[in-house]
């Protein structure tokens, strides 16, 4: 595809490349994610003042040519900014953590509209001033849901019951799904979790981002939730994200 494009789109990354360019990854409503080059980006400031900043909610104009790598980018019209991000030091953790993570579980030019909408629900939320905890909880939960890779929470994996609501269940992030506790009981590496966490996990995945604040949820029962997501995202990504260590400094 040849030719020049404009669309919607969030800056996930932005870098600094030779002498005067910025390599910038994006997100976008049209195209999924997109890696471009802005030439003379830290030269000449008038032409994307700063609009190519992580978080940036841009009209972007770019171009393309076949068989590049990199779409050169054009123009960096803002639509939308989220100055309370950049100046809340434990809200700009956050959602540096949930850019990063979209960006390591997207591969390029893969649309997905829903994707799209829930990074711009998510940033006016974060920037407004929701709970953090709770939305960033939900916005894990329902890009893996998006992208894929939902677990199955529904019934046991093994034996197919549902678990009855008085015990306790396990979850494997090897399976992706949950374990009654009895069949849990044969198995290693598992984590405990209460039907209670389960439930939010469903609800999470089912509901839209913009409800998250009505949701209510316990310290222990955030403690399992984060348990959880945090081994499935070392399980799918075979690593760590980065930006979890600056995170955990400022949230201990
Ligand atoms: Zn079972």
């Amino acid at each position: 595809m040849t030719g020049h494009f404009k669309t919607e789109a969030i800056v996930l990354k932005s870098m600094d490349y030779g002498e005067s360019d910025r390599i910038i990854t994006f997100y976008t409503l049209e195209f999924g994610k997109v890696k471009g080059i802005a030439k003379g980006a830290r030269n000449s400031k008038k032409r994307f003042v700063n609009n190519l900043e992580p978080f940036s909610y841009i009209n972007l104009l770019f171009f393309q040519k076949q068989g590049r790598d990199l779409v050169i980018v054009e123009q960096a019209e803002v639509i939308r900014r989220f100055d309370t991000l950049t100046a809340d030091l434990e809200r700009f953790a956050f959602a540096c953590y949930c850019l990063e993570l979209l960006n390591e579980m997207t591969l390029e030019e893969q649309k997905n509209i829903k994707v799209f909408e829930l990074l711009v629900k998510f940033l006016i939320m974060l920037n407004g001033g929701a709970g953090i905890k709770t939305i960033v909880m939900f916005f894990q939960i329902k890009l893996f849901s998006l992208l894929g890779y939902y677990p199955h929470l529904d019934t046991c994996i093994v034996c197919k019951n549902i678990p009855t609501d008085d015990n306790k269940v396990f979850f494997s992030t090897a399976r992706s799904g949950i374990l009654c506790f009895v069949c849990g009981d044969q198995e290693k590496s598992l984590i405990p979790v209460s039907q209670g966490t389960v439930k939010f996990l469903i609800l999470a995945a089912r509901i839209d981002i913009e409800k998250a604040e009505r949701i209510d949820m316990a310290e222990w029962a955030a403690k399992e939730c984060e348990k959880v997501i945090g081994d499935f995202i070392i399980h799918h990504l075979g690593k760590e994200l980065k930006s979890k260590k600056f995170l955990e400094k400022i949230t201990e």
